[in-house]
């Protein structure tokens, strides 16, 4: 419940230069990539690349490789970080993926804590984002479970076949446990 005596916490990103944006790679799981598909209106192909998976367990296999699907970048940032008037910004804020939501935040033995090595430039506010940041993160954990699996299963029978039928696999999938 909010009441005009909780005060809003305060963002460090508006005082950042959005490192986080240029300096990591954005791993994206079926539900970021359908949030993103449907805010864009664009095919997954337009804005993913592919990159060499790390865990050959979880990696999917398709006929371009074994892969992690990522955004792509431009100019050494994500492809969807814009200038404006010298501030950079989010341009897809309301369906970015969780990652970005999530970031510098991870919950430790139950309790919303911050990452160690954050690039932000101050430490964040746990108690006034704790609200906002645990039920994100419980999601996303789920997203990522559910996309570990449907990689599994794809993998168990759909090995070997191109990148865009696996992409509307996904989506299908995805569309499923929505409804
Ligand atoms: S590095 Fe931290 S403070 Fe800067 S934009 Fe990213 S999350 Fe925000
Ligand atoms: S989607 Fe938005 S928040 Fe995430 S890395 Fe790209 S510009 Fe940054």
């Amino acid at each position: 419940m909010s009441s005009s005596n909780q005060k809003t916490p305060k963002f460090p990103c508006v005082d950042c230069h959005t490192d986080c944006c240029k300096e990591y790679t954005i791993f994206v799981n079926a539900h970021d990539v359908y949030r993103l598909s449907n805010g864009l209106n664009s095919k997954p192909e337009t804005f993913l690349e592919l990159i060499g998976a790390k865990d050959y367990s979880l990696g999917i296999k398709v006929e371009e490789g074994l892969v992690d699907l990522a955004l792509k970048q431009k100019n050494a940032a994500c492809e969807f970080l814009e200038e404006f008037d010298d501030v950079f910004r989010c341009t897809v804020n309301d369906f970015k993926p969780g990652v970005c939501k999530s970031y510098p935040f991870e919950m430790k033995n139950g309790e919303l804590s911050q990452m160690s090595d954050i690039m932000c430039p101050t430490d964040w506010d746990l108690t006034g984002f704790k609200e906002m940041m645990v039920p994100h993160l419980q999601k996303d954990e789920s997203e990522w479970k559910f996309y570990d699996q449907l990689v599994n299963e794809w993998n168990l029978t759909h090995a070997g076949q191109p990148l865009s039928e696996f992409l509307k696999f996904m989506l299908e999938k995805v569309k499923l446990c929505l409804k």
